[in-house]
């Protein structure tokens, strides 16, 4: 049975307990998110532009990847005041936070047009990719099986929600902070972003080129760039670096001291999840060193993964690990990915 809810399929319980549980997901669906609703914002003009080019740009990607993905109700999408999702999750998670079972998702709105796209897009791709619900201890309790390329423990139905076992679950969190980059490389050049990417990256001209006087290695220097994205009020920073000297090297080095400074006090923000992407990253650079050729570079074995979580269709990429890292690996892979909370 198709719903509307982005929910594949129903596994385990009897028939009848199938039937109550897709009843209980229509439910859940339909009806509006009580918690988020506490702290949500009314979505102004520019808002609603912002949501729909974001959503236009994921669905792109998704569908990339070999997704199809369904048009996400606008009054699923919770503008939040900052700070909220952290009060809501008592400090577990903050910017934005993914309801799987209602399909909804709450995004944090502070002063940055860049981030505030960027936390919506991530939430938007763990929204977008397939998912598949099971009956837990009646047709009622209905629960997460999949989403993406994640998956839950079966094995404990006595388990509290939350204390399942979550297979590869950091490898959907690495994938969709990874499609999340992509976005933004792709908005990078265009309004209302282009203005707050260009002022970081003048900012941070200024700190990179201190940082290679300093003898810092390049590769180091290249990699927080690469990271680096977001900077409070850059427009205000430059003025502060301008003014303070006419002298290139004084501004490098002006610069430098500040972005510490705010580095520290939490001004400055990088792409998020690193732990999970570098335990990506490193998957990859192993599978590719035994693919005799098959992949030239990261992105060519991203593309496997991201197919995998997007389609729902994991078998393609379980027979390539399996041929390429030996029988078992694909099991082996989902344990070191594992999470052991549900993810949000
Ligand atoms: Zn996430």
């Amino acid at each position: 049975m198709e719903g509307k809810t982005s929910y594949e399929r129903v596994v385990g319980g009897t028939g009848e307990e199938k039937e109550i549980a897709l009843k209980e997901l229509q439910n859940i669906f339909d009806e509006p998110n009580k918690k988020m609703g506490e702290y949500e914002l009314e979505k102004a003009p520019e808002d609603l532009e912002l949501i729909i080019k974001t959503e236009s740009i994921v669905d792109d990607l998704v569908e990339r990847y070999g997704g199809d993905p369904k048009p996400f109700p606008l009054d699923h999408i919770y503008i939040l005041k900052a700070g909220s999702v952290f009060d809501m999750t008592e400090g577990k998670l903050g910017g934005g936070i993914h309801m799987p079972l209602g399909v909804k998702i709450g995004v944090e709105k502070g002063e940055s047009n860049l981030l505030f796209a960027s936390s919506i897009a991530h939430e938007l791709f763990h929204a977008k990719s397939p998912k598949v619900a099971r009956v837990g201890k009646s047709g009622e309790d209905v629960r997460i099986y999949r989403s993406g390329i994640s998956m839950m423990d079966k094995k404990n139905l006595n388990d509290e929600l939350g204390d399942e076992r979550e297979y590869f679950g950091m490898l959907e969190e690495a994938i969709v902070a990874e499609c999340t980059k992509k976005f933004l490389e792709k908005i990078a050049k265009e309004e209302p972003f282009s203005k707050e990417v260009e002022a970081v990256e003048k900012i941070w001209g200024w700190v990179s080129e201190y940082y290679l006087k300093t003898g810092m290695a390049e590769e180091k220097i290249q990699q927080i760039g690469e990271e680096l994205k977001f900077i409070s009020q850059p427009q205000e920073k430059i003025n502060e670096v301008e003014a303070f000297s006419e002298d290139e090297n004084e501004r490098q080095s002006y610069a430098a001291g500040m972005f510490r400074r705010i580095y520290e006090k939490g001004e400055v923000e990088s792409l998020e999840r690193w732990r999970e992407r570098k335990m990506m990253y490193d998957a990859f650079d192993n599978i590719i060193a035994r693919a005799n050729g098959r992949f030239k570079n990261r992105d060519d074995v991203f593309n496997e993964f991201a197919k995998a979580n997007f389609s729902g269709n994991y078998l393609p990429l379980a027979r390539m690990i399996e041929n390429t890292m030996g029988k078992g690996s694909f099991r082996k892979l989902a344990n070191e990915f594992a999470k052991e909370e549900k993810g949000e």
